[in-house]
């Protein structure tokens, strides 16, 4: 039923049928490291209920994958409690959509406004504590309040530094990944040993990452992006593009490819030219983030229970194909 015509009473039902489905597929992909269906079908589907529950707010319950951060924690690696939740982030799929979006924070927040817009890369949440300068903990983002303590596996990527270039106490917020040439050696490697292949780098980078013994961890050759901070009281930076270049004199590695723009134009010249370089890149990214650039500007426009309201991510779209989910046909 489009969206414009669909009562209140016709949408309670299409989110009861279709949060089961989302959550299985949750737990698949966050809890498993193992999806049935493509991004782009979960996406699909999440988007709609997304709508759903946008136009009649009465109909959101408490447990709805739209109000949930990634997925529940039961591996037998230890827990960790994030006092300041680790976010996911809200996503928008067409040009138009991302307007209005950068189109709203220009009106409600003028002053100040410009934008970071950095490449979303394709893996998954860590979290770096550092005190005195040393790494004393990593953590997976888990549910965003509890993640998975995976301190020594840290200890066994190259690019995370133990030691800063400054004795600060500081937890700093980013991606971990696997390269493209990495996952292919990966799978074919699992492929001659008669073991399932993983579905996608994210997927191989999470697997690797959440294991028991570091030396499958070290063995797997992960990487890292950093690209955030739980606070910023110890830093000197004042915007996410100084934060960047402060986490990089720090020891972290950071993303170069991020660019400050100013308007809606210079967003889209950034999208149009990652996303023409999107396959000579040696990761995967499957977007773009576009950001509030001043740091207490952020601070100001602050957080959902799911998503900073301060950043997008602009989600590039999927090779065009039918599948049926529901019963209903979807062009994805
Ligand atoms: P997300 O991965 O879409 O976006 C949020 C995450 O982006 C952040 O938590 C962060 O880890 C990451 N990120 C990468 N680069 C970043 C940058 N520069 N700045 C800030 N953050 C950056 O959100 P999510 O909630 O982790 O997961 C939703 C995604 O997972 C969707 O793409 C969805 O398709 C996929 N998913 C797929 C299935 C499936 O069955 N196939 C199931 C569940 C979720």
């Amino acid at each position: 039923i489009p969206l414009d015509q669909i009562t209140e009473d016709q949408a309670r039902k299409e989110a009861e049928t279709i949060r089961p489905q989302l959550i299985k597929w949750g737990k698949e992909y966050y809890e498993q490291d193992s999806p049935s269906v493509p991004d782009a079908e979960y996406d699909l589907v999440y988007d709609r209920l997304t709508k759903l529950e946008a136009k009649y707010p009465g109909i959101v319950t408490a447990d709805s994958p739209t109000q949930q951060v990634g997925g529940n924690v039961d591996t037998e690696l230890n827990k960790v409690a994030h006092p300041i939740p680790m976010l996911s982030l809200g996503d928008v799929f067409s040009n138009e959509e991302l307007a209005e979006f950068i189109n709203r924070l220009q009106t409600e927040y003028p002053d100040d406004q410009e934008f970071n817009c950095e490449l979303k890369i394709d893996g998954l949440s860590i979290s770096l504590r550092y005190e005195a300068g040393k790494l004393v903990q990593a953590s997976t983002r888990g549910n965003g309040r509890i993640g998975e303590d995976i301190t020594k596996n840290a200890l066994k990527i190259p690019s995370i530094p133990q030691t800063l270039s400054r004795p600060i106490d500081i937890e700093v917020r980013g991606e971990c990944y696997m390269g493209k040439e990495e996952f292919l050696k990966l799978n074919e490697r699992r492929q001659n040993d008669g073991k399932a292949t993983f579905a996608n780098p994210r997927n191989a980078a999470a697997g690797s990452l959440r294991q028991l013994d570091p030396r499958v961890t070290a063995d797997r050759h992960l990487s890292t992006f950093m690209y955030n901070v739980a606070d910023y009281d110890d830093l000197q930076a004042t915007t996410q593009s100084g934060l960047l270049k402060e986490l990089k004199e720090l020891g972290f590695t950071v993303n170069e490819n991020f660019a400050v723009a100013h308007n809606q134009a210079e967003i889209d010249q950034y999208i149009e030219k990652y996303q023409a370089k999107r396959n000579d890149l040696t990761y995967g990214i499957d977007g773009i983030v576009i950001k509030t650039n001043p740091l207490p500007l952020q601070m100001e426009i602050g957080h959902t229970v799911k998503v900073p309201k301060w950043a997008i991510a602009y989600k590039f779209p999927p090779e065009e194909a039918k599948v049926k989910i529901l019963d209903i046909e979807w062009t994805v």
